[in-house]
This record gives structure tokens, sequence and C-alpha cells, in this order.
């Protein structure tokens, strides 16, 4: 598939595929098997010692696991992602190749609640750790690295808050510490934001979310464009000394621009084992096909009821990206042409009871942790997804005790306003 020709909207449905060689069948099929048939010992030999590519075992590679991984990298710009268990899984698996026991990440104080646990606390168990700063102000950035940072890690719209970074500054800083920029892409999808074309190195994704966009599979994705220049400095062994897993190789000596990518597959999902199952990458195969689409409605509804959220005198602030009394409204201008996104938060003046009534009385809004389904999703962030931060973090990620967050649906949006409003009502603290 010439990847410079067609567009987003034609990439998103063939990008990685073709009719299944063996059947014509046209749809890609779901590869439900977990080893593959050795021509014969040499050709076993020759894929176990990466000197050819092939499938071995499907904690590794599998054919529709694979088609998923190319139609990624395609839409993203980048020459090649690896897929696994769950947007969580593809941040270790971002992190593994760069750090080592003692390394350290500057990481933006605006992420998904789950991943400041795992970056806070959890990363400690390998050695790493993270200094959270806030990203409005890049200087915070060069003033928290030290010799042992490897990594900055920001999200390009931050869930929940509706922060958008700015991407291009954020690279110069990482370009100037010698160090790659990773960059959460889930909530921008790259139909509404291309990370590499701004500047970043690697992209990692939860494809539960928009990718799939139906709510029905866990997955992640990590990108890289294959820019970065591992070798120029001693900072990545990992990618340049000799690996002894594999006869002494190195990565990127052998592979290139596609060290990060072969590192991923070969060292992370072969001895982490986050694999991505088959029949979850079939159904977010499905999902992408029609993401250029569903954007384009999520955007338009988040900015409907964000625009009517605004004048309705039961609630505080609105937050969201896309509005023009937002910080943000002239990054949007720059960065996002095809708008802001799904997500958006609010504050509703009765405060924590009040929150907790609203996700209680809404019908067409479903109260769970999650985003980026076809349906509109509610959730009071203090009260679940953000529960285990302290105070001080929650209102630093924009997750305060008054402020409840909507993942817009694609469903009709004055149907979404009416249910809005009947909440509200029963919400209000007379
Ligand atoms: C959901 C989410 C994650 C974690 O992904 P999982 O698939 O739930 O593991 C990471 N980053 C962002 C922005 C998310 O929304």
């Amino acid at each position: 598939m010439s990847k410079d020709t067609y567009h987003f909207d034609t990439l998103q449905i063939h990008a990685g595929t073709h009719p299944d060689p063996a059947t014509g069948a046209r749809q890609t099929p779901i590869y439900q098997n977990t080893a593959y048939v050795f021509k014969d010992a040499a050709h076993a030999a020759a894929l176990f010692d990466l000197k050819e590519v092939g499938y071995i075992y499907s904690r590794l590679t599998n054919p529709t696991v694979s088609a998923l991984q190319e139609r990624i990298a395609t839409l993203e710009g980048g020459v090649g992602a690896v897929c696994c268990s769950s947007g969580h899984s593809a941040q270790i698996m971002a992190l593994l190749p760069l750090l080592q026991p003692g390394d350290n990440i500057i990481a933006s104080n605006r992420l998904y609640g789950g991943s400041v646990n795992q970056l806070s606390n959890m990363i400690h168990k390998f050695g790493w750790s993270a200094t959270f700063v806030d990203f409005d102000n890049v200087d915070h950035i060069s003033k928290a690295a030290n010799a042992n940072t490897k990594a900055i890690f920001c999200e390009s719209i931050s869930n929940p808050g509706g922060h958008v970074t700015d991407i291009p500054a954020i690279s110069t800083v990482a370009k100037s510490l010698k160090i790659p920029l990773i960059v959460d892409n889930t909530s921008a999808t790259p139909y509404l934001f291309k990370p590499f074309d701004h500047g970043a190195n690697i992209i990692t994704h939860s494809t539960t979310k928009y990718l799939s966009g139906n709510g029905t599979s866990m997955g992640g994705a990590v990108v890289d464009n294959g820019t970065f220049d591992w070798s120029k400095t001693d900072k990545f062994p990992s990618l340049t000394k000799p690996e002894k897993g594999y006869h002494g190789l190195k990565f990127h000596e052998t592979f290139g621009p596609m060290a990060f990518t072969f590192y991923g597959i070969a060292i992370s999902l072969r001895d982490l084992g986050m694999a991505m199952a088959p029949q979850h990458a079939f159904q977010t195969l499905l999902g992408i096909e029609t993401l250029s689409l569903r954007m384009k409605r999520h955007v338009e509804n988040t900015e409907t009821i964000s625009q009517w959220l605004e004048n309705d005198k039961r609630v505080g602030t609105v937050n969201y990206a896309g509005l023009k009394s937002s910080k943000y409204a002239a990054l949007v201008k720059r960065l996002y042409p095809k708008g802001a996104g799904g997500l958006l938060t609010f504050t509703i003046k009765g405060g924590y009871e009040s929150c907790v009534k609203f996700v209680e009385s809404v019908e067409i809004f479903s109260h769970v942790a999650n985003l980026g389904d076809t349906r509109s999703l509610v959730i009071h962030p203090a009260s679940t997804t953000h529960r285990q931060l302290t105070t001080k973090q929650q209102e630093l990620s924009g997750a305060s005790p008054d402020l409840v967050r909507l993942s817009v649906g694609i469903e009709d949006a004055g149907d979404l306003i009416r249910d809005i409003d009947k909440a509200l009502s029963k919400a209000s603290i007379k």
C-alpha cells in the first residue's frame, strides 16, 4: 500500500491488510493460533536468531496482530508498531528499551490516573522513577532532568483535564537533552493529531479507546518513527550494546531504524509476555475502519455540548480545549485544525455530592471507567479513577472533587443535552 499517495480515510480501511492469500477472504482472518510450522530446521534457526522475519509463536507475533501493527504504524507515520495487551503494557514497552535500573523519566503531571499510579509507584520495582512537572511551562522539564533522565512522557490531549500539550515546544527540550519524547496519543488519535509531525519520537496508544471504538477490546500499541539516533550517546545500552539474550546481537547496529520495534518484539514481548489476543486485534482493525467518521462526530457533539454547558447556571467551569474561552484555544488552532477531541470536564456547583447524584441520574450516558466508546460515558474521577491520588494530585491532573468527565459519544447531540439537563436538575442541591 503506497503510504505517500493515499489519504487517511483510505489508509484506515486498507493499510496492513490484503485479501487472505490462502482463501481469498476479503476481511482479515482471526488467526486464532498459537504456533507456526517451520519449513525446516534451518528456517527455524534463522527465525530464532532474528536473521529472518516470520512467525514462531503468538506471544511474539501473530498475523492478525501484525496487520493491526502495520495499520497503526501507517496512520501514525511510523516505521513500525508493536501491539500488546493494553495501553498500560504499551507504556512499559515504550520504557523498557530506554531505561536501566537507576534511570528516570520526566512526565507531565496531567496524565490518565492509571498512568500516574504506574509511573509514580509500580515502576520503582524496575529501579526506575518518574518526576512529574507542569508541561505548560517547558522550563520545568529541563530543570527536572539529570544525567539519568532517559525520556520525556506526556499525552497529546490529556485525560481527563482536556489540556493540550505543546508537543513542538516539548520536542525542542527533548532534542536539547538528547532523549526521546514519548507521546501517549490515545485521546487525540492519529486522525486529530500526528505527534511525529511535531517532533515526537515514540507514540503509545491505549487501543482500548477510540481506535477500537466499541468498548469491546483491551489493547495497546507502541509506534516508532525510526528517527532517533540511539547510538549518538551511550545513554541507551539496551539498543546499542551486545544483547546477552541474542548471542551478543546489537539492536541498533543490526536493525537501524527498526531497532526499537524489533526490541519490542524480541525482548519485551518475548520476556514480559503482554501479547495482544488475535480476536482483539481483529476487533480493533474493524474499529479503525471508521475512525475518521467517528472522530468528526465526537468532536461536533463535544463542541455542541460544551457550549451548552458553558451557558448553564448549575455548572461552574467547563474545560474543553475546543472552546473559544479555553486557555488552549490558540494552541488548538495551531495544532488541532480538526478539533480538540471528544473529552470534556465540567464542575457542578453543588460539589462532590451533586457529582455523585449526576452520574447516578443520567440515562444515555453510562457511568463507567472508560472513554472513547461510540456510546456516551460519564465518570466522577475523584470517587473513581483518581481515588488513589492525593487531593493535590487530583487537582493537578484536572480531577477536583466537584468535577465530572464526559466522553461524548456519537449519538444525537440533542438527546445527549436533554439527558444532561435532566440529570443536572436532579443533582442540583436545593
Ligand atoms: C486508558 C488509557 C491508558 C491505559 O490504557 P489501558 O488500555 O486501559 O491499559 C493510558 N493512557 C490513556 C490516555 C488512557 O486513556
